[in-house]
């Protein structure tokens, strides 16, 4: 049975798995074959200090006698990233998600996925193109809502996103819809301007549709590697964030860059996003995730 990671991710899989593998099947794990962990964690963006944590706790093992060969590292490898990815459950049960994040981060293209995944159970979605900035912005989520049947309220050119979210409510309300999607834009304003915008939206949903639960997800472009904490900061300090979204998945090596987004930021991943097709999501599962990192 090959994984998910070797199936789907294959970029991940020839630059991190298939090398960490050899080091599982060595007779004797030492000093030298968690040097070369080491290199494989950092040149796969794990980070500089989560993978300190983690080389530290292997020579414990491996010196109080518990890490022998490479079978043994493999577990306990496995054991300590599960741990790491572990900060909280995300609860997949919203009614109402607010997507954010910069531009081209992803945020439309999972906009369409999350829109097919939610369809699929039977929810009655709207899409709300709250990115009123430019016009392809809104062409882009209304021809994925031609695709997968979600109509879409749309606004003017420029109009204040929050009155356009305020007309979206109002349809849900009036034509029992039973899951929002709200595609944002990814200004990078100052931290003031976008905690002031998002909150005039959440504060809008909030009075029109009172006790209806709402996510606030952040895309984060796993391309990027290291570069996208900066930017994911800004929205982290700008509003609360439910969950994280890793977007484009497919186009990145670098399988250590889940450990130091969610070690930065101190928030679960709720899903991850791989190209271009509706269906081109999953639900991350901490455990699951490993076992396809380490495995065949
Ligand atoms: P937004 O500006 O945050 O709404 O980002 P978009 O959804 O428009 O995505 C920016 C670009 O990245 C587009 O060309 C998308 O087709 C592409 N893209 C988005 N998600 C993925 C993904 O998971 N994999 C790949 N390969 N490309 C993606
Ligand atoms: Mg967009």
């Amino acid at each position: 049975m090959f994984g998910f990671i070797r199936k789907t991710l294959s970029s991940i899989y020839t630059q991190f798995t298939s090398k960490v593998r050899t080091l599982f099947t060595r007779s004797v794990v030492d000093q030298e074959t968690l040097h070369e962990l080491e290199k494989i964690l950092i040149s796969s963006d794990t980070g500089i200090s989560t993978t300190r944590t983690i080389i530290t706790n292997l020579k414990a093992q491996v010196a109080n006698g518990s890490i022998a060969q490479g079978s043994d590292l493999h577990k306990a490898l496995g054991e300590q990233l599960v741990a790491l990815l572990k900060v909280r459950p995300y609860d997949y049960t919203a009614d109402i998600y607010l997507l954010v994040g910069i531009n081209g981060s992803g945020k439309t293209t999972f906009a369409g996925k999350l829109g097919f995944w939610l369809k699929g159970q039977h929810k009655k979605v709207l899409f709300i193109a709250g990115d009123t900035f430019r016009a392809a912005a809104t062409e882009q989520l209304n021809s994925w809502g031609q695709k997968i049947g979600i109509p879409v309220v749309i606004g003017k050119e420029h109009q204040d996103p929050a009155s356009v979210v305020f007309a979206g409510c109002e349809q849900f309300k009036t034509g029992d819809y039973s899951a929002l999607i709200i595609d944002t834009a990814g200004r990078l304003q100052t931290k003031v301007n976008l905690m002031k915008e998002l909150e005039k939206i959440k504060r809008s949903i909030e009075k029109q549709l009172p006790g209806k639960k709402i996510a606030t997800l952040l895309t984060i472009d796993a391309m990027l590697g290291q570069n996208s904490f900066e930017q994911a900061k800004i929205f982290n300090e700008s509003t609360h964030v439910d969950g994280l979204i890793l977007t484009k998945m497919d186009g990145t090596g670098k399988g250590g860059i889940v450990f130091s987004i969610i070690q930065e930021l101190q928030i679960p991943v709720a899903f991850i996003s791989y190209g271009e097709q509706p269906e081109q999501l999953s639900l991350f599962n901490p455990e699951q995730y490993v076992t396809d990192l380490l495995s065949e």
